[in-house]
């Protein structure tokens, strides 16, 4: 079976003090929350799991494949087909339109066709009335709606996801945890999300505390 495993994880930024993480596992068709407070290392161990940092002791395996051991183009690979990413700052490609960005995700996999994969995702974060506006046309809500369909366009095994919920409204958050946890039915995407937003914790029973 398809899993995720995290062993003796350590990293350090320059002159900061060392973040260890204690070791876990996860397997394909079960989500986790990373859970803790501003500072306790989210971020930090979800860059490491998508291969943005690397560590100074310790590995990151996609069943039994070190993601640290990758050259480049092997990694751009991996990710383009196995993970879809959700930001706390969004990374768009500007100068084209949010239909453009989610085919362009596809392409990274490999997947040229799937529009109507495309039209679905659209509609579930209610962002089919923006399909023709650029990025920076989007206000901060919108975003991360659309970030999140763009995590999901290649139809990933994981999902990385960084507070992804911090500028939505309780209504559509109770739309995203049902994207969620159809996704992971319908399309076996695991998740895998740091937050600090309690309004997730209910929605979880895989917690992993920083
Ligand atoms: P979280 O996402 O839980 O808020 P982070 O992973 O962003 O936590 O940060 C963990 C720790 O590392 C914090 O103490 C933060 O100040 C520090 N840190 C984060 N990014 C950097 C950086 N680029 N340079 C130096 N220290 C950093
Ligand atoms: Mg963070």
């Amino acid at each position: 079976m398809e899993h995720i495993n995290v062993k003796s994880l350590v990293f350090e930024y320059p002159g900061e003090k060392e973040l260890s993480f204690a070791d876990f596992s996860l397997n394909a068709g079960e989500n986790l929350l990373i859970s803790g407070n501003s500072g306790s290392g989210k971020t930090t161990l979800l860059h490491l799991m998508a291969g943005l940092l690397t560590p100074e002791k310790g590995s990151v395996c996609y069943t039994g494949k070190d993601i640290s051991i990758m050259d480049p183009g092997e990694l751009d690979r991996f990710r383009g087909e196995h993970i879809g990413m959700i930001f706390q700052k969004h990374y768009f490609i500007n100068g084209i339109s949010v239909l453009e960005n989610l085919k362009a995700a596809r392409r990274f996999a490999g997947n040229k066709n799937g529009h109507a994969w495309l039209t679905t995702l659209m509609e579930q974060l209610e962002i089919t009335h923006l399909t023709h506006k650029k990025p920076h046309q989007l206000s901060e809500g919108e975003q991360q709606r659309f970030s999140i369909a763009r995590a999901l366009a290649n139809e990933p095994g994981w999902v990385l996801a960084d507070e992804p919920t911090s500028s939505i409204d309780d209504r559509r958050c109770e739309q995203f945890v049902k994207l969620i946890n159809q996704s992971l039915s319908d399309k076996k995407t695991s998740w895998i999300i740091a937050t600090h937003d309690q309004r997730l914790k209910q929605y979880f029973n895989n917690i992993y505390p920083l």
